[in-house]
């Protein structure tokens, strides 16, 4: 798309009735710059504040987020259409991770290291503004993973959300100031992709990318970030197994199986599309896994007891019902008709493991059912993608559920169960699911540089 067809204000509709929610100015390439001065000179000092101070102002962001967990839980029912216990779940993420990455600005340690003549020590120093290009699956939690732990660690941040969800990140920025974060150290840029993200990737003035989002758009970013050889983390796309052994518990693999591909409808990069059913398992499996599916609530995201909401925008729907074919087997859920973005939850059995819908990240509320005999086949299929994300391995015996989790050549694995994402731990992709980690204990560390320092005793 030419910048010159996109419009200067993005219109933020509600996904489950296509209703107006708000209408924002997008940010131009002009505006990135002015940000980007201000930032320049804030982050100065903000990395000079004393680490207990910098954490401090971060604690009393975490706590003002907290104070207004439920409107931006609300906003982000509004502009996203996600379930309540979903949103509320993402505004705690923000808290937490401010909350942790606050702690980290204390003990952002260097190290000693002995060498003859003198002393020899490491210094961690911000890398000076950062910017953080966020989707519109995770609003809230995927900004404020870069954005946390880069501000603790004295860096300023420039934030451009999603074209379809600005709202959460603006009144973000507003907690931030009225915690008392100095003007400049967070700015927010909502603004199209290909101009103000652009124009991020390509400032000199800003020193890394955090991106994540599609992988074709993840690999732009990285090819013009290197032109500078700007620091870019990547959090990319995935196509993730879900692997049920026959000896597993299938009831409980079953049980778990809707909401491990349809939380947040699908749109989620960890989303286990790829359901692979060990053959002497696999019609037990799927008389379990029907009613499982059938019985997922699908409606207004505001309700308490809706546990998927509609897809985010009419493009995504588009792009989701293009990837089924609605004559296929399988067993397809319950969605509600009328205005909204609804896609019923879909589960494809008889599909050609080589057929785009079991290659490809749909991005919605649909998975594939695959056949495999033994556990080589499993790890054979579990590999056959360009991801790496996550995945998932049911299994009641020990050894081979880590020789399974030690062969899927993906970053994210759980056993017997789906979690993958704890903002304590880190997360992030093998292959061209991404490059870098973000979260966990070494997430500050992604935002600086090491300088080494030799002191001699001798002059
Ligand atoms: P996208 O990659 O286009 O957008 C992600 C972010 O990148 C947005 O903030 C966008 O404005 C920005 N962006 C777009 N073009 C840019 C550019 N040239 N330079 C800098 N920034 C740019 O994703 P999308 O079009 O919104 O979604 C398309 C598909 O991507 C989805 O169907 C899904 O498969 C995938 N996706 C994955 C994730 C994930 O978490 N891994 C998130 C969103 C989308």
């Amino acid at each position: 798309m030419s910048d010159q067809l996109l419009s200067d204000q993005l219109q933020v509709l509600n996904p489950a009735t296509e209703e107006v929610v708000a209408t924002v100015p997008a940010a131009s390439a002009a505006d990135v710059d002015a940000a980007v001065v201000r930032a320049t000179k804030a982050q100065t000092a903000w990395a000079a504040l004393a680490p207990g101070d910098r954490a401090r102002l971060l604690r009393r962001f975490a706590v003002a987020v907290d104070e207004h967990l439920e409107e931006l839980a609300q906003l982000e029912v509004r502009e996203a259409g996600h379930t309540i216990g979903n949103a509320r779940w993402e505004a705690g993420n923000v808290r937490d991770l401010l909350d942790y990455a606050a702690g980290g600005a204390e003990r952002l340690t260097g190290r000693q290291i002995p060498v003859p003549g003198g002393l020899n020590v490491t210094i961690l120093e911000p890398l000076g503004v950062v910017g953080v290009i966020a989707p519109w699956n995770f609003p809230m939690p995927i900004a404020a993973w870069g954005t946390a732990p880069a501000l603790a660690a004295g860096n300023a941040v420039l934030l451009k959300p999603a074209e379809t969800t600005p709202l959460t990140a603006l009144r973000l920025a507003e907690l931030a100031l009225e915690a008392g974060l100095p003007e400049g150290v967070f700015q927010v840029l909502p603004g199209h992709g290909p101009v103000a993200g652009n124009a991020l990737v390509e400032h000199p003035g800003v020193a890394k990318i955090v991106f994540t989002g599609s992988t074709s758009v993840g690999k732009q970013v990285l090819a013009k970030g290197s032109a500078l050889l700007k620091r870019v983390t990547l959090e990319l796309g995935g196509k993730s197994p879900n692997i049920v052994f026959a000896d597993a518990d299938l009831e409980a693999a079953a049980a778990a199986t809707p909401m491990s591909f349809l939380d947040n409808s699908g749109q989620d990069c960890c989303a286990r599309t790829r359901i692979l059913v060990q053959r002497s398992a696999h019609d037990r499996f799927l008389d379990l896994l029907a009613p499982a599916i059938e019985a997922v609530t699908v409606g207004d995201p505001a309700d308490e007891q809706t546990q998927m909401g509609p897809l985010i925008s009419k493009v995504q729907l588009e792009r989701v019902r293009a990837y089924v074919d609605q004559g296929a087997e399988g067993i397809r859920g319950k969605a509600p008709e009328g205005p909204g973005f609804w896609f019923p939850p879909t589960v494809l059995t008889g599909v050609d493991a080589h057929a785009r819908v079991a290659v490809e990240e749909v991005f919605g509320p649909v998975a594939v059912v695959l056949p495999f005999d033994d556990e080589a086949d499993a790890i054979r299929l579990a590999n056959a993608t360009d991801y790496g994300l996550s995945g998932s391995v049911w299994t009641r015996d020990v050894g081979r559920a880590l020789r399974v989790s030690q062969a899927v050549r993906a970053g994210n694995l759980s056993v017997n169960s789906h979690s993958s994402v704890r903002y304590w731990t880190p997360f992030g992709g093998f292959k061209q699911s991404g490059i870098g980690r973000e979260l966990g204990p070494d997430a500050l560390t992604a935002f600086t540089e090491t300088k080494n320092v030799f002191i001699s005793t001798e002059a």
